[in-house]
C-alpha cells in the first residue's frame, strides 16, 4: 500500500511565502489546508488551487483556536512587512503569541510536527556580524518594531517549552529578507518599493543614508530550505537566508542600472530602530540540510520585476 499523502496545514497560506509553500506541497502530491485571515494575503495567490482535491481553504484567524486533523503544521501567519505589522501592533503581538499558542496546542492534540516561521528580526540591531543562531540578539523591547521582534521571540520560546514539556516535534526557521513574485505592490518593503518605483519611472526612496545592509533570498530558495528543515531531524532555530550582503544604495544602483528609465534617488529620514546591518551565517543549514541559496540577485530581481510589470499592466487593463 502506498503511504497516504501528508496532511499539511499552512497558516498564512494566502500570503507571499505561504502561497509558494502551498504550491510546492501540492505539486509534491501532498494535501494542504490553507488557513488565512486575508489581512495581507490574497485569494489571487492561491486561486489556481481552488477546486483541486488536495486543497482546502479556511478563512480563520489564528488568534482563535481551531480543531483540524493534520500531520504537519507550517505556521507562517503573521504580517511580515513593517508597515503592515505596525498598522495594529497589538494585533501583531496577539497573532505571534496567541496564534502560535493555538497552533502549538493543535499540534499537541493531533501529534503533528510544527514548523514555526521566525525571523532574523529576533537578532534586532545586531552587534555580531554575520549573525549565527547562538547570538541572542539586541532587540529594543519597547520600540515600534518590538510587536514583531518580541512577538517572534516569545513564540520561539513557546515552541521550545512545548517541546520540553510535551515532547512536541518542533522546527524553527529564522527567515532573513526574502523577495520574489507575489510580494504585494504596496508592501512597503525595499524590493517591492524600488521595483514598482522603477517601473513607474519615479524616484527610488532611500530611508537614511542607504549604508544599512540586508541580505536578500529569492523565494524558491527559501521554500527549498523550509521543506528540507521540516523533513530533517534538526529542530533549529536555523537561519535561512542568502549570505550575500548588500547596502540599500547598492540595491538601488543595481535597479537603476538595469532600468531603461533614468531614475533618481530620493533620500528621507531613517526609520526608527532600523537595523544597520544584517547577514545570516548559514553554516548550520549548509551542514544539516546541505542547503544554500542558488538564485543570483540580478536574476531574481528580473523575475520579480517582470511579475510587478505584469501585475501593473493587468491593473491598467482592468481600470
Ligand atoms: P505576508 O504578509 O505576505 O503573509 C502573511 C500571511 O499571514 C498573510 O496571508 C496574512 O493574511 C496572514 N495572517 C496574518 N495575520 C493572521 C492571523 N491573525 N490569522 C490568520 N492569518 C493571518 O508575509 P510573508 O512575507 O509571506 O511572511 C510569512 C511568514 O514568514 C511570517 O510569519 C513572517 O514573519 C515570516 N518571515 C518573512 C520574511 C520575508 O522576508 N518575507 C522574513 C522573515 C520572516
Ligand atoms: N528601505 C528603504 N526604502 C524603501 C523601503 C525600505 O531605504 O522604500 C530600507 C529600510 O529602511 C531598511 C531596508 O531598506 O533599512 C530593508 O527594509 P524592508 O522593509 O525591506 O525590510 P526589513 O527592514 O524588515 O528588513
Amino acid at each position: 500500500m502506498p503511504a497516504s499523502p501528508e496532511k499539511n496545514l499552512v497558516t498564512g497560506g494566502a500570503g507571499f511565502v505561504g502561497s509558494h509553500l502551498v504550491d510546492r506541497l501540492i505539486k509534491s502530491g501532498e494535501k494542504v489546508i490553507c488557513l488565512d485571515n486575508f489581512f495581507t494575503g490574497s485569494k489571487e495567490n492561491i486561486e489556481h488551487w481552488i477546486g483541486h482535491p488536495s486543497f482546502q481553504l479556511i478563512n480563520h484567524d489564528v488568534t482563535e483556536p481551531i480543531k483540524l486533523d493534520v500531520d504537519r503544521i507550517w505556521h507562517l501567519a503573521c504580517p511580515a512587512s513593517p508597515i503592515h505589522y505596525q498598522f495594529n501592533p497589538i494585533k501583531t503581538a496577539k497573532t505571534s503569541f496567541l496564534g502560535t499558542y493555538n497552533m502549538l496546542g493543535l499540534a499537541r492534540r493531533v501529534g503533528a510536527r510544527i514548523l514555526f516561521a521566525s525571523t532574523s528580526e529576533v537578532y534586532g540591531n545586531p552587534e555580531i556580524h554575520p549573525q549565527p543562531e547562538n547570538y541572542n540578539g539586541n532587540v529594543n523591547p519597547i520600540g515600534i518594531r518590538s510587536c514583531y521582534d518580541e512577538g517572534k521571540r516569545v513564540a520561539e520560546s513557546l515552541c521550545y517549552d512545548y517541546m520540553r514539556m510535551h515532547g512536541l516535534e518542533i522546527r524553527i526557521a529564522r527567515i532573513f529578507n526574502t523577495y520574489g513574485p507575489r510580494m504585494l505592490l504596496n508592501d512597503g518593503r525595499l524590493i517591492s518599493n524600488l521595483l514598482v518605483q522603477s517601473i513607474h519611472g519615479k524616484e527610488l526612496t532611500i530611508y537614511g543614508n542607504g549604508n544599512q545592509t540586508r541580505s536578500f533570498c529569492f523565494i524558491d530558495d527559501l521554500i527549498d530550505g523550509l521543506t528540507l528543515l521540516m523533513n530533517s531531524s534538526n529542530i533549529g532555530p536555523m537561519n535561512l537566508g542568502n549570505p550575500e550582503e548588500l547596502s540599500i544604495l547598492q540595491v538601488a544602483n543595481l535597479i537603476r542600472n538595469s532600468s531603461i528609465k533614468k531614475l533618481n534617488l530620493k533620500f528621507s529620514k531613517e526609520l526608527e530602530d532600523d537595523p544597520l546591518r544584517r547577514k545570516p551565517s548559514i553554516d548550520l543549514a549548509q551542514k544539516e540540510l546541505n542547503w544554500k541559496p542558488k538564485m543570483m540577485f540580478n536574476k531574481g530581481l528580473e523575475i520579480t520585476r517582470e511579475y510587478f510589470q505584469n501585475k501593473l499592466d493587468l491593473e491598467k487593463i482592468n481600470n
